[in-house]
């Protein structure tokens, strides 16, 4: 039976109640028994203790591994050395290894210029204690001067250590397909695990799309916005265009599925329930019921 890895990704939250709502969202996700938690990093440090924190609670209140996101632009070769031995004495064996967009203002790159350069330092710091994870574009980073650059550049941060990737979300399966294909062709055969972003709010996901370069399809925006202000419509909506991704994605041979919680847990599990996963008494992945090969 094919088993393939789920995990979530959280934010650190700024106040008490924020880190309150992520424990309970947290512990509700520990019963899916997925392969990680992920901790967002603001680049130039922003949330370094933040993450720390929140890394930290949910360590303590639930047994899932946590891979803390390292972001390097802005920052030197010391504070990054600092952060990998606490995450060492703090018995992190996953990171997910960034360069990261500065904040406006913040004007100097720092020591490191690409995350490739990231992967390559933490691989010559702290050998094979990490497993790292990078970021993947399937509908191109932003930045890219062209699109077979930032395939290079996939390949790059795996020749530097990277042991697999995670993808921006998109809502078009066949760029990521398209994409898996590409790095194929290029030698590239470390999986690649598409990130799910759930829809749950319209005008929200239309500016962070817009921020990060993913693509609302015409058919999607239009759909959402038959709804305006009716919420439930278009959550309902959203599960539905949501879960036929990840069920195209899987049927397609995705390695597994990382959601983009925003730190609530509904939206997935309302996604996952319906893809029918159940947990594997086996091992701390998932089996995917209705997609296992036998
Ligand atoms: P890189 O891999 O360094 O690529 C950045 C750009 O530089 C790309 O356009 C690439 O093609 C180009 N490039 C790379 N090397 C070269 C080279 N040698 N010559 C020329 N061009 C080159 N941001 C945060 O701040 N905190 C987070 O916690 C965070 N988590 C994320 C998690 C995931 C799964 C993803 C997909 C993104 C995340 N981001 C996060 C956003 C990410 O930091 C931004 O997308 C950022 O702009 C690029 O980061 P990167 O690690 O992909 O950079």
């Amino acid at each position: 039976m094919t088993s393939r890895s789920i995990s979530f990704e959280f934010f650190p939250p700024k106040s008490v109640e924020g880190m309150s709502q992520l424990a309970s969202t947290a512990s509700e996700l520990a019963t899916l028994r997925p392969h990680f938690f992920s901790m967002t990093y603001g680049a130039g440090g922003s949330t370094r203790n933040g993450t720390v924190e929140a890394v930290t609670l949910l360590q303590q209140r639930t047994p899932i591994p946590l891979a803390p996101h390292i972001a390097c632009v802005g920052a030197t070769r010391e504070q990054m050395v600092e952060l990998l031995q606490l995450y060492q004495t703090m018995g992190v064996q996953r990171v997910v290894a960034l360069r990261g967009d500065l904040p406006s203002g913040m004007g100097q790159f720092g020591e490191f210029k690409y995350a490739s350069e990231l992967v390559a330092f933490i691989r010559e710091q702290t050998a094979d204690q990490f497993d790292i994870e990078v970021a993947a574009y399937p509908e191109i980073h932003p930045q890219a001067q062209t699109t077979r650059d930032d395939l290079l550049n996939l390949k790059r941060k795996f020749e530097a250590g990277a042991n697999s990737a995670i993808t921006q979300y998109f809502f078009n399966p066949d760029a990521y397909f398209w994409y898996v294909d590409e790095c194929a062709r290029l030698g590239i055969h470390m999986p690649i695990v598409p990130g799910i972003m759930p829809i749950t709010q319209y005008s929200k996901l239309v500016r962070f799309s817009e921020m990060c370069g993913a693509e609302i399809p015409r058919w999607i925006r239009k759909r959402l916005e038959m709804y305006a202000d009716d919420m439930p419509s278009i959550q309902a909506a959203g599960y539905d265009i949501v879960h036929e991704l990840c069920e195209r994605l899987l049927k397609g041979g995705a390695p597994g599925l990382h959601f983009y919680t925003l730190n609530k847990h509904e939206p997935v599990m309302a996604v996952l329930e319906n893809l029918g996963i159940v947990p594997s008494k086996q091992s701390n992945e998932y089996l995917l019921k209705s997609f296992s090969d036998n």
